[in-house]
């Protein structure tokens, strides 16, 4: 476990940062070739960070034709394997030796709190990093079973040159999630990070440069999703795109696609989750304390947040109580102070947007059971509404804030039916003690990740990606992360007589 300093330590490493600002293309700093600029503020406080560069579909194209030059080339696409590997744990050594700043950085950049950045986003960053560089050298290709006259292989080649759009939640671990994989299968990269967070990734590009990976490889290119990150989903030259952030870009997506060179998209998206409590739950303290971080872990922005709890009556009032305390347990504050499990929202934009939710559930006459306060235009307390219907706009709509809807049913099908009636289908839990009740949940639930008895997302080693239209083309972790990133040859030898 690292250990965690002060607020006054972290404090003061955040007032020495010297944070990147100029995009990171063909291996060194770039300014936007108009010049144009975005004001970063530290959303805690509204303090000036830094100006990124608000680039335009010009230096897109600069980035994209760099981006192929250094993968036909070969001087990453067709290294070694264990090559590649060796680069790309060197990269992980070096985001270890700059782990606390680079935790520091997102928490002044995105409000989320540095206990969280340092024990869990840098951490996994590392793993997620080693775990595909490890990978490479160790997955085998395929031959046909085609009979003696001929020879049938079948090999994975790397799709070529990646154009990957984050969202601002897991700025860091998003990067990582497209990072790692992409370029272990030897593809080039144009990565833009959302205009709110791109400090560590711009940090990353330049240690990545410095671990070896060449010019050229690794691009990121910040600007405004209507500019740059259109110009990535329009381009006729990026091959493939991955995305993480809404449905509605998402879609967008899609459509750039389809309008282009139909190069391929993989989505991962929003979620309505629900966290099913059944009657014959045990242990209640637990299943409470799982539910609280389900639905206010990183401020409730989690695409897999368990938003929806959907409950047996029979279970109901002694559930909530504990809900209740635990979730008072969590302290919400200032984000670099490492006591605080809440820090504030993204930007104040996303501030109104959740709080308005809060008004929404005034008209609506809903029955608050915790929070529904805000704190200095930027904070959002953990909240929890009962008496909630499946249809209201709470339990329909991905709020991506701290707010918990309560809906109650009779019976396990009724939850199950609730559950499914959503357009989403991201993530799911359920609670019982009775394992084959719990079994058949969770083949009854169509969403990509169910836990049971637990709230997560699993680890690298497992699929991450939704169902519906919480997810489209592929999955992020795992070995099946390499779909996305490679594709299929077959290569047919004639050995017949
Ligand atoms: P978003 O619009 O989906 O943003 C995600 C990324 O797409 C950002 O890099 C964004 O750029 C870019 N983008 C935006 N509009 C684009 C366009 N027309 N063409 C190409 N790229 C575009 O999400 P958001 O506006 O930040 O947040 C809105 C809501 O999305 C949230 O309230 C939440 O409900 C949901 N969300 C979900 C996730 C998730 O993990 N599933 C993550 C974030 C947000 P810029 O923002 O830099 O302009
Ligand atoms: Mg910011």
């Amino acid at each position: 476990m690292t250990d965690l300093l002060t607020l006054a330590e972290y404090t003061s490493i955040a007032e020495k940062l010297t944070p990147p600002s100029n995009s990171f293309i063909n291996g060194g700093f770039r300014p936007s070739s108009k010049g144009a600029k975005i004001a970063v503020t530290n959303p805690a406080t509204g303090v000036h960070i830094t100006d990124i560069a608000a680039c335009t579909a010009e230096d897109v194209d600069f980035a994209v034709s760099k981006a192929r030059d250094a993968f036909e080339s070969g001087v990453w696409s067709k290294k070694h394997p264990s090559e590649r590997k060796r680069i790309l744990l060197k990269l992980c050594d070096l985001i270890e030796e700059n782990a606390t700043e680079l935790a520091v950085m997102e928490s002044i950049d995105s409000g989320k709190p540095i206990a969280d950045c340092v024990t869990i986003d840098i951490p996994e960053v590392i793993h997620t990093l080693s775990w595909h560089a490890e990978l490479m050298d160790k997955i085998y290709d395929q031959t046909a079973p085609v009979g003696n006259d001929a020879m049938a292989m079948i090999v994975r080649e790397p799709v070529g040159v990646v154009g990957a759009v984050l969202p601002w939640n897991f700025p860091i671990l998003m990067l990582a999630w497209k990072m790692a994989p992409s370029l272990a299968a030897g593809c080039s990269v144009v990565l833009k990070p959302a205009a709110q967070t791109s400090l560590t990734a711009l940090r990353v590009a330049e240690l990545a440069y410095q671990a070896g990976i060449p010019a050229g490889v690794f691009n990121v290119i910040t600007g405004s999703g209507r500019e740059v990150g259109e110009a990535i989903g329009r381009h006729m030259d990026v091959d493939m795109v991955t995305f993480t952030g809404s449905t509605a870009t998402g879609r967008r997506f899609l459509g750039y696609s389809a309008e282009s060179n139909i190069k391929e998209v993989v989505l991962e998206l929003g979620g309505k989750n629900p966290c099913i409590v059944l009657d014959d739950a045990e242990d209640i303290d637990t299943v409470a304390e799982q539910v609280v971080a389900a639905a206010f872990w990183n401020m409730g922005e989690n695409c897999s947040a368990g938003s929806r709890l959907i409950v047996q009556k029979g279970i109901k009032s002694e559930l909530l109580s504990h809900i209740i305390k635990h979730a008072k347990e969590w302290k919400t504050g200032n984000p670099l102070d490492p006591s605080n499990q809440l820090g504030c929202l993204v930007d104040t934009n996303h501030f109104s947007k959740v709080a308005e939710y809060l008004e929404i559930a005034k008209e609506d006459k809903h029955k608050l059971i915790l929070g529904g306060e805000t704190l200095d235009g930027r904070y959002v307390m953990p909240t929890i509404y009962d008496g909630i219907k499946n249809t209201d706009r709470l339990a329909v709509e991905e709020i991506f804030g701290p707010v918990l809807s309560v809906i109650t049913v009779d019976s396990y099908e009724e939850a199950i039916a609730v559950a499914n009636d959503t357009e989403y289908g991201l993530a799911a839990s359920v609670f019982s003690a009775n394992s084959k009740k719990s079994l058949r949940a969770a083949r009854e639930l169509r969403a990509g990740t169910v836990t049971v008895n637990c709230f997560g997302e699993g680890d690298i080693s497992t699929p991450f990606g939704g169902y519906k239209q919480s997810g489209f083309g592929g999955r992020d972790n795992s070995i099946h992360a390499h779909d996305q990133f490679t594709q299929l040859k077959t290569i047919w030898v004639d050995m017949s007589e």
